[in-house]
């Protein structure tokens, strides 16, 4: 039998890195085990899904590089569907039409409260007579429709992640309701825990893997299969993602959406790869730096932890250190392009912007890091107050005037790494000064102060973009 995994988002919020994460493990199990990764958009909740919500998760887990392989399915247009089984529900007496109101409900709130006890529904309604409904409904009553739970009942499952788990019919806060409320013989909006049932069945679902925070709900739905009469799937609750205190991530935490990690500079590659450690724990030791795909051949759920996992902002930098560390020049030159191209910098040539991008790659830990480090090379530095005082120096100012006058000399000469190093060997022989000299005040010359990239290949760089011989006249005339 083909394996089939979901994610089920609700299109309430931008993509959140809890879903994403969801997202991720069950597209690498689906890859390791060769079933599909399919998409399903629980858009029900009509004053609160967006559409914008929708292309947004889309575009996050595409950007993230995890492809579902069918057309995403709305659960909206399935609502009809939902109602029919709920019918069915009625007409097999497993659920049935409660009509208490909102004001009854906050009363039998208030009692329990005032006992201690957990909020849960009395079932008042489970054995209405005919002529009782009709005595409601002619009163103008609207009801809701309630799936029955029997209190004795224990609902047992092999969870893929905890091992067996059991639930207790009577902690599962009285008789489900499956829609809102309507008035008279009608059915109203099918609310979650049946419309989840109804589509995973209909999207032949063998394997769901979802957060921890849907354990409860799992037992309920395990009841709602049994009385449909639904092959039941599997299921896997994941561990959340903790924050630094050991809280839920939450908006609270700044970031938390995938958006917002791309914003700041994350490669889809690093945070994917970084993610897919959020509470996975690999049986042998792995490399930590994998793609997508080498993980998906060790991957499994029974090797996904229990506890929450804490959310390390360390680690994903180092992460993400790594893959631009790693990535092929061209392709990051390309990408780093389109923040020069923002700020209206713009570099000489395809050839120099991968120069740079590889004389400054190995200090980025986040792509936006590359604004600063390639910035003293667009725009003239200010000289800074360590790059004066070493200006001020008899043989600094003396080594500059000999570099000028070398450069303007051989004007027609493309300056090359090689010839950079010549120029300073050359100058150094023939005028007794010291090198160190010669470069630091190249340096101040350059960057305006005494620390920076490497001093030869910026030589290049700059001399490329015409600037090397306009920086020192700069610093000649400052001192
Ligand atoms: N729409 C639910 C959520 O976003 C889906 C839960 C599930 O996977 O069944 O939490």
């Amino acid at each position: 039998m083909e394996k089939r995994l979901r994610l089920a988002p609700s299109p309430t919020g931008l993509f959140h890195i809890g879903t994403a994460r969801t997202a991720l493990f069950n597209w690498l199990y689906a890859q390791k085990i060769g079933g599909k990764f399919l998409i399903r958009i629980e858009d029900t909740d009509f004053l609160r899904s967006k559409s914008e919500y929708t292309n947004n998760i889309l575009e996050g887990l595409q950007w993230l590089g995890l492809k579902w392989d069918e057309e995403p399915i709305k659960q909206s247009d399935r609502i009809s569907t939902h109602k029919k089984h709920i019918k069915k529900l009625l007409e097999s007496g497993a659920a049935y039409r409660c009509f208490t109101t909102d004001d009854e409900i906050s009363e039998l709130r208030e009692e329990q409260k005032k006992k201690g006890l957990p909020p849960r529904h009395d079932n008042r309604h489970r054995n209405l007579s005919k002529e009782e409904i009709e005595t409601f409904i002619s009163k103008g009553r609207t009801s809701v429709i309630r799936f029955k739970i029997d209190e004795k009942i224990q609902i047992k499952w092999l969870d893929q992640i905890r091992g067996e788990i059991k639930w207790q019919g009577k902690d599962l806060g009285g008789d489900l309701v499956l829609s809102r409320r309507a008035k008279g013989y009608e059915i109203g909006d099918p609310l979650y825990n049946l419309a989840v049932v109804v589509d995973d069945n209909f999207m032949n679902i063998t394997h769901v893997v979802r957060g921890e925070d849907h354990i409860s709900n799992t037992a309920k739905q395990i009841l709602i299969y049994e009385a449909l009469n639904f092959k039941l799937p599997t299921f896997s609750h994941t561990p959340l993602i903790l924050n630094s205190e050991g809280k839920k991530l939450s908006k609270r935490d700044c970031v938390t959406s995938i958006d917002e990690f791309r914003d700041m500079g994350y490669l889809p590659e690093a945070l994917a790869n970084y993610m897919a450690f959020l509470g996975w724990s690999p049986k042998s030791a792995v490399s930590e730096i994998l793609t997508l795909n080498e993980i998906s051949k060790t991957f499994d759920l029974s090797d996904i932890n229990k506890a929450g996992a804490k959310f390390s902002w360390e680690k994903l930098n180092w992460i993400n250190s790594q893959y631009i560390r790693n990535m092929d020049s061209v392709k990051l030159s390309e990408v780093i392009c389109r923040y020069w191209d923002n700020l209206g910098w713009n570099p000489p040539s395809k050839e120099w912007a991968i120069k740079l991008v590889i004389l400054i790659k190995d200090s980025m830990t986040l792509l936006k890091d590359s604004i600063d480090q390639s910035k003293p090379f667009f725009l003239l530095p200010p000289i800074q107050k360590e790059g004066k005082d070493f200006l001020e120096t008899k043989d600094s100012k003396a080594s500059l005037k000999l570099i000028l006058s070398y450069l303007t000399e051989q004007k027609t000469v493309k300056l090359t790494k090689e010839k950079a190093k010549e120029i300073i060997k050359e100058i150094s022989k023939i005028h007794n000064v010291k090198k160190g000299i010669l470069m630091k005040s190249l340096r101040v010359a350059f960057f305006g102060s005494l620390s920076g990239p490497d001093l030869i290949q910026s030589w290049e760089l700059l001399a490329e973009s015409k600037s090397d011989i306009s920086r020192i006249e700069r610093c000649l005339k400052l001192i």
